[in-house]
């Protein structure tokens, strides 16, 4: 079964741990890659994108796990947030999360549109009290919502699977760990997603789909390990 989670942080932006560290607690915990999205913004995104491309590939030689480049646009002005996304894929980022206007902290208002509306976005993250205008701008540029294992960043997960059930947006779990600690388990994430008011099949296909749609998009091969029977 595939396992994945798009949104985690290492100690190159504010994580705790250096990315082999969360590498190996991935590998642990049944990940089927290792995805480094750490925070950039304009002044950081041209010396962090290449320390995750480097990061990455210490981390697929080492551990013989697939490691995917990627960013957290975060804390970028509305305006700004599709001038940053394209410079951090020009740069090497192979998919690019935004942090969206979570309750959790004070995110400029206009964020989760501008960032549902640019094509170079893959996750809106965890999107707060997300309307049903840019749930449906997200949907039309094939822009996945984030249900987060985070905090305060998850207290609005049902709201969010909610809008995204009426417009018919697609939605993907993700632990935004700055610890390893902090990451995912199989078991963690199925109790995350039933706890946003997900039926049954709503869940296999946020697991399960989602992922694969998501590195499908932008052209990523992982190879999943089918458990033999
Ligand atoms: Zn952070
Ligand atoms: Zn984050």
């Amino acid at each position: 079964m595939p396992f994945f989670d798009f949104h985690t942080h290492t100690s190159i932006s504010d994580g705790h741990a250096a990315p082999l560290e969360m590498a190996r607690r991935c590998q642990q915990n049944g990940y089927s890659a290792y995805i480094c999205s750490d925070h950039v913004d304009e002044a950081t995104v041209e010396r962090r994108v290449p320390e995750i491309v480097a990061a990455c590939l210490q981390v697929s030689r080492e551990l013989n796990l697939p490691a995917v480049p990627a960013v957290e646009v975060t804390r970028v002005a509305p305006e700004r947030v599709a001038r940053v996304a394209a410079r951090a894929r020009a740069m090497g980022a192979r998919l690019v999360v935004v942090h969206g206007e979570t309750i959790g902290d004070f995110p400029q208002p206009g964020l989760n549109l501008a960032a549902a509306n640019c094509s170079d976005v893959d996750i809106l993250g965890h999107p707060g009290l997300i309307t049903e205008q840019a749930a449906e701008a997200a949907r039309d540029h094939g822009i996945h919502l984030e249900i987060s294992a985070a905090g305060l960043h998850g207290m609005t997960n049902g709201h969010v699977a909610k809008v995204a059930a009426q417009v018919g947006a697609r939605l993907v779990l993700d632990s935004d760990a700055h610890r390893p600690e902090a990451l995912l388990t199989p078991k963690r994430a199925r109790q995350l997603l039933e706890g946003s008011g997900l039926d049954l099949d709503h869940l296999l296909r946020v697991s399960e789909t989602a992922p694969l749609a998501i590195l499908a998009r932008r052209g990523i091969e992982v190879p999943i390990h089918q458990p033999t029977t």
